[in-house]
Parts: structure tokens; C-alpha cells; sequence
């Protein structure tokens, strides 16, 4: 509390410095000063929040952890007037999602908050609990991707209900329980967000705070996300005999050869590829939840199976598809005695393009920053971010990032800078609540 009012006080007496007139640690308006007011005050409430969270692995296909995350979502929003349910997901082999709706004036702009209940690291991993690394930062699991977004956004609703800015608020939250690991069909499995994105004018999702150099980044736009799995096959055999015309090279040989050509044949800009999973031998599966593999094998046997599984990610469909093509085309090169194929999941994300009307919602957190006394967030650049549910309601305005800074998010060592907490809950209130008395763009 004291250190992030230290931090908006030291930030803008900088600005004033800078730009006479401009700073001004705390909002003019009585409203908005009560909310920066809670937001602090609520600060050991909501990093014990955090802590409870972080605390329950809730792993994409631990159903049962994401559904009890889920609950203590419920226990937050029910509170602050939402009507809460549940929207079990069983029919895309997932936990499923939170869905809570706060009824306003229904005159003011329809809000879709977006978070998530899941983390990449499932009950198997290594990496849980909770561990401060002195004063500001925290590792744990989900710590900034993405629960410590959805506690910013919770304690951005409690800061509006204290100040009474939530009361006229027509606001619909949406966190997914398998945002790090889709389920399918996406008809069933993102229903529930598509529809609350018709039903509302703007998203605002609270995904990890974009940084560079000790600046903060407003974000509007996201690359794709599409898994791809390549099977080879081949002859097994006498090791005696690889790579010779009559017995051929083996499949993991294949697949190495498909990896490498990928690696130096697909890049360009806005692109990237990944390699997540590979295994390989006389015998090779990955297991049906996809997030593991076995193999058997010997040393002197020619391998008859192999498998890697990994993603894409582009700027636009366009290049989603030549790439594919371009994949496709090197799978095809076989060497000799063996096979190959490639197949792309249908549980990826699309690209989000950055457009007009989002960089004017832009606008509005920068004139938010200048009421905080804070600097402006210059429009961040797309390839720095992953993809995520927000592309899917991508036909609304839509913020990103207003959740947590952190780093290290997707693998073990993940941490939460604790500094960017209640700024960022500051931010998210000021900004919803001018969004609420702002007429509805439509009827
Ligand atoms: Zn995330």
C-alpha cells in the first residue's frame, strides 16, 4: 500500500518535472480518489487472495483444481452484486468457466472482463506453491499469468462498489477454465464467451501487464496460437543397416529432419515456431491429454515411430495459412523408407489485428494515466504477446494487458511483480467506472 503510493507519487512528480501541470498523484474527482483509496487499503487482502489462488493447482486439465479456483472467484463477485454461475464444459473434455453478470443502468458501456481460472502447469509438474523472493516478487504458478489479473480485476470491482461507481455498471465477466489448453469443438467450448462478446461493447482483459525497460505498455492487438503435431513412421529393423537405401533411416531420423528444415525454412517476421513435445522409438504415444508422451525402444533397433507436437503463431490468417502450407510442403520430403504427416488442431486462437476503435480505448487508460499522475502506455508491439481468449471477441474494442507484471510466464520459475498490483487495479477501476457514464455506443 505504502510502497505503490510512494511509486504513483514518485511517478508523477517525474511527469510534473517533466510536463508542468500534468502530474497529480491523486484524482481530482471524489469517486475516483475513494477508489485509489480502496485499492490500496485492500492491498494485504487482495495479495492474500492471490496467495489462496496460486496455492490451488488448477493446471488446465485438473478439472477438479480449476472448479474449486472457479469458486473462490464466485466468493469474490457474488459480494459486489454479480450473479454468478457455472458453465461445466464436460462436452469439450474441459473443467469449464466462470460466467458472473452485474446488472447497471444499462445506459452506460456494456464491459466484458476477461480472465482465466487454469495455468499451464498441471498436478504433475514440479513447479507449485508460492514463494516471495523479497519485498515485490512472487514465483509461483499462475502468479502473473493469469491469477494475479484476476484478483487486479476483482479488486478493481471492490474499489467501484466502495466508491459507488459499480452500482450503474453493466459489466460481464468471463473467466475460462481452459484458456492455456482449449478445448473443441470452439463452437462449444468458447460459447459462453462469444455470446457475453455480442451482449457487450468493449473487452478489457487481464492478461500480464506488457513491460519494456522499466515502462509500461498498453496493449491492443495478439498473434494466433495453433497447435500442429507431426507422426512419422518407418521400417524397423537392424540398426546394422540405417540409413541404408534398403533399410531406410528410421522415423526419428525423419522427424528430426522435418524439426530441423522447419527451423531454418519458416521464419519471417511476426512469426514464430515451437517444438513443445517429442518421442520417438519403436513404439511412441502421446498421452490423450496431450500434455505427455511415452516411448520404447532400443539402441540397435531402427525406430519405427515418432512423434512432436507444437504451435505457430502469426499476425493474420493470411500468414497462418502459407505458413501451414510451407509445413506441409517440408513434411512431404521424406527420407528414405519412411512417412510422415502433419495435422493442426482446431484448438488454437486467432489473431487479434490492432484497429481505430481499440486505440481509442487506449486513449481513455491514458487519460486514466494522467489522472494518476502516471506516464502514458505507448501501443505496444503484437509480436511480444501470446495469443488468448480476447482474440475470439475480437469483433469488439479491446484493451489487453491490464493484469499483472511478471516474468517468466509458462515456465517454472513464473513470478508476479507485486508493485504492478494495485496500479494496475487503479487503472482498471478509473477506466471502467468513466466507461459506465459514458452513453452505450449502441442499443
Ligand atoms: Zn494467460
Amino acid at each position: 500500500m505504502f510502497k505503490t503510493l510512494l511509486l504513483t507519487a514518485a511517478a508523477g512528480l517525474a511527469l510534473a518535472m517533466a510536463a508542468p501541470g500534468i502530474g497529480c498523484a491523486a484524482p481530482s474527482d471524489p469517486a475516483e480518489r475513494k477508489m485509489v483509496e480502496t485499492v490500496q487499503a485492500d492491498h494485504a487482502r487482495n495479495l492474500k487472495l492471490l496467495e489462496s489462488l496460486v496455492l490451488v493447482n488448477s493446471g488446465s486439465m485438473n478439472f477438479k483444481g480449476v472448479e474449486q479456483v472457479g469458486q473462490m472467484v464466485r466468493a469474490e463477485l457474488e459480494p459486489l452484486g454479480f450473479q454468478v454461475r457455472w458453465s461445466p464444459m464436460a462436452a469439450a473434455n474441459r473443467a469449464g468457466h466462470l460466467v458472473a453478470i452485474h446488472k447497471g443502468s444499462g445506459r452506460g458501456v456494456h464491459m466484458l472482463l476477461i480472465g482465466h481460472l487454469d495455468t499451464v502447469f498441471e498436478l504433475d509438474s514440479p513447479f507449485q506453491g508460492w514463494t516471495l523472493k523479497g519485498n515485490d516478487i512472487v514465483e509461483g504458478p499462475g502468479t502473473s499469468d493469469m491469477k494475479g489479473g484476476d484478483v487486479i480485476m476483482i479488486a478493481a470491482l471492490r474499489a467501484m462498489q466502495a466508491a459507488g461507481t459499480l452500482k450503474d455498471a453493466d459489466i460481464t465477466v468471463v473467466m475460462t477454465g481452459d484458456e492455456e489448453k482449449r478445448g473443441a469443438p470452439l463452437a462449444v467450448d468458447r460459447k459462453d464467451l462469444i455470446d457475453a462478446g455480442h451482449a457487450n461493447d468493449v473487452a478489457l482483459e487481464f492478461e500480464g501487464l506488457a513491460r519494456q525497460n522499466g515502462q509500461d505498455i498498453g496493449s491492443i492487438a495478439r498473434r494466433s496460437s495453433g497447435a500442429w503435431t507431426v507422426r512419422a513412421h518407418a521400417k524397423s529393423g537392424h540398426s546394422s543397416g540405417v540409413c541404408t537405401p534398403q533399410a531406410g533411416c528410421g522415423a526419428i531420423y525423419e522427424l528430426a529432419r522435418i524439426l530441423d528444415d522447419f527451423r531454418r525454412e519458416l521464419p519471417e517476421p511476426h512469426l514464430t515456431y515451437n517444438v513443445g513435445l517429442i518421442s520417438g522409438g519403436s513404439q511412441a504415444t502421446i498421452n490423450p491429454t496431450e500434455t505427455g508422451a511415452t516411448a520404447s525402444g532400443k539402441s540397435n533397433v531402427i525406430s519405427a515411430e515418432a512423434i512432436a507436437m507444437g504451435d505457430i503463431r502469426t499476425l493474420s490468417p493470411e500468414q497462418e495459412a502459407r505458413v501451414r502450407a510451407k509445413m506441409a510442403a517440408i513434411v512431404a520430403k521424406h527420407l528414405p523408407k519412411t512417412q510422415a504427416e502433419i495435422s493442426f488442431a482446431d484448438t488454437g486462437y486467432p489473431a487479434m489485428a490492432p484497429t481505430e476503435a481499440s486505440r481509442k480505448l487506449l486513449a481513455k487508460l491514458n487519460q486514466v494515466n494522467t489522472s494518476l499522475g502516471l506516464p502514458q502506455m505507448p501501443e505496444g508491439d503484437p509480436d511480444k504477446r501470446g495469443a488468448g481468449d480476447i482474440a475470439l471477441v475480437s469483433f469488439l474494442p479491446g484493451l489487453l494487458g491490464l493484469g499483472m507484471g511478471g516474468e517468466g510466464a509458462h515456465a517454472p520459475g513464473e513470478t508476479a511483480d507485486l508493485k504492478t498490483m494495485d496500479v494496475q487495479a487503479e487503472r482498471a477501476a478509473l477506466l471502467m467506472a468513466r466507461l459506465a457514464k459514458e452513453p452505450r455506443p449502441r442499443p
